[in-house]
């Protein structure tokens, strides 16, 4: 079978990565990939995955390199490809591609899409308004005390979220927002939600239309700096599993958030094929949606990717065709801890081209993959050409064993600047 990755983050290596473990999988390609994706063989003969020099976005190219190769399958990794509709524009041709109709991909396109679903299919959700009007955005903020996630309605590139402590903060807030247009176009319309208190954890479910199956807890770290301190970021970090939920109570979050949503995805006539990834805070009046994302987390993928046991291929296929109901999920028992090794200065501006060493080191210790993100081959040595560059991940018989294995890893590489955290999963043991 010949695949082709579209994408070129951590996310999409450990797709690359474990859609090549397939022996269904005869050639691949990634547009545009990075340095780490072209040094990945498939386990059925050794042929190594080909980057492909095309950006993500660029539909009608993608189209006719699918075309050209005769790729029987497309597995789409970020969100907007989807948003663009790169999977409708692919069935338009014939081309089997994995991912979310744009349609769907509304969940994640749209915050005012999202909300208004969550409340007419009884999702459980923080308590909001949407606005296209300052005065009645602002007056709304007064109503839950200025305690608020102000929220842009379009794809904000993961930004888009400003929180805020108090009415000045929320002011501000709708006025960057909405007046200032911060985020861009996006923010000519804002969900406003009541600030949730709680843990907040990621789920993740496959999904064929009919039938959502869930995947186990894992949990992000979206701040820059030990302890959640500093600026949001794409994501420094992931684990799996977390201890904050028991098997009973993620089925029992499953049930109350995911057959609300396939009901009203039927009846709203979206036929949801693709991940589905529900943010979720743990709040003391239960679990409450705060977002949807539609496709991936990223480093969400990283973890859930070393631990899952089935053929990727095959799950993916059973999604496409709507035969999921048929297909067990099956996860390795251990934890999966990721840390991401960031250029200095992200999430602000940083320098590239940094060479990077020890990654093969790290990449021979047990139970350890090293996946690039922002990563490019230069002179023959890997260097860095992005903000997050690595997703160093490490299995362990539980958390603490996967922690220590992960940073024994992180020790052994270095680039000039390197910025990572040192507390990815601690909220876990220390519970
Ligand atoms: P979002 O892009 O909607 O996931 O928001 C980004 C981050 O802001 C989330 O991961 C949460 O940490 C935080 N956040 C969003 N909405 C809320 C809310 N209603 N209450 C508290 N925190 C929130």
């Amino acid at each position: 079978m010949k695949i082709l990755v579209i994408g070129s983050g951590g996310r999409e290596h450990a797709l690359v990565w474990k859609l090549a473990q397939s022996p269904l999988a005869t050639q691949m390609w990634c547009a545009p990939g990075n340095a780490g994706i072209a040094q990945e063989r498939l386990a059925r003969n050794s042929a190594p995955v080909e980057g492909v020099s095309l950006g993500a976005e660029d539909l009608p190219k993608l189209l006719a390199f699918a075309q050209e190769q005769k790729i029987d399958l497309t597995v789409v990794g970020p969100d907007n490809p989807l948003a663009l509709g790169i999977v409708d524009l692919f069935q338009q041709h014939g081309q089997r591609i994995w991912g979310v109709s744009q349609k769907a991909a509304q969940f994640e396109s749209s915050k005012v899409f999202s909300q208004k679903f969550m409340e007419k299919y009884g999702i459980p959700t923080a308590a909001a308004g949407t606005f296209d009007e300052v005065a009645a955005a602002k007056k709304f903020c007064a109503t839950l005390g200025g305690r608020c996630a102000v929220k842009a309605d379009g794809l904000a590139l993961g930004k888009g979220v400003l929180l805020c402590a108090n009415q000045t903060e929320a002011e501000r807030a709708v006025d960057e927002i909405m007046v200032g247009r911060a985020f861009g176009a996006a923010g000519a319309r804002v969900v406003i939600q009541e600030f949730l208190e709680g843990v907040e954890v990621s789920l993740h479910a496959l999904c064929d239309g009919a039938t959502a199956r869930i995947f186990p807890t894992s949990q992000d770290h979206k701040r820059a700096l030990d302890g959640d301190l500093g600026l949001n970021t794409g994501g420094m970090g992931t684990y799996s599993p977390t201890p904050f939920l028991t098997a009973a109570q993620l089925a029992d979050v499953a049930r109350k958030i995911l057959d609300p949503f396939m009901r009203g995805c039927v009846e709203e006539g979206i036929d949801y094929r693709g991940l589905l990834y529900p943010g979720i805070m743990l709040t003391q009046s239960g679990p409450k949606v705060i977002e949807f994302n539609a496709r991936f987390g990223d480093p969400e993928a990283q973890v859930y990717l070393t631990r899952l046991e089935n053929d990727l291929v095959e799950l993916l296929e059973a999604s496409i065709a709507g035969t999921l109901g048929r297909m067990e999920l099956k996860w390795n028992p251990a934890a999966s801890v990721c840390v991401v090794m960031a250029s200095g200065g992200y999430p602000g501006s940083y320098p590239k081209g940094k060479v990077i060493t020890g990654l093969d080191a790290a990449n021979a210790l047990p139970a350890t993959k090293v996946f690039h993100a922002g990563t490019a081959l230069k002179d023959g040595r890997i260097v860095t050409n992005g903000g997050r560059v690595l997703g160093v991940t490490a299995l362990g018989k539980d958390l603490k064993a996967a922690q220590a294995a992960v940073y024994a890893a992180v020790e052994v590489i270095h680039f000039e600047g390197a910025h990572f955290r040192r507390d990815i999963g601690a909220k876990a043991t220390a519970a």
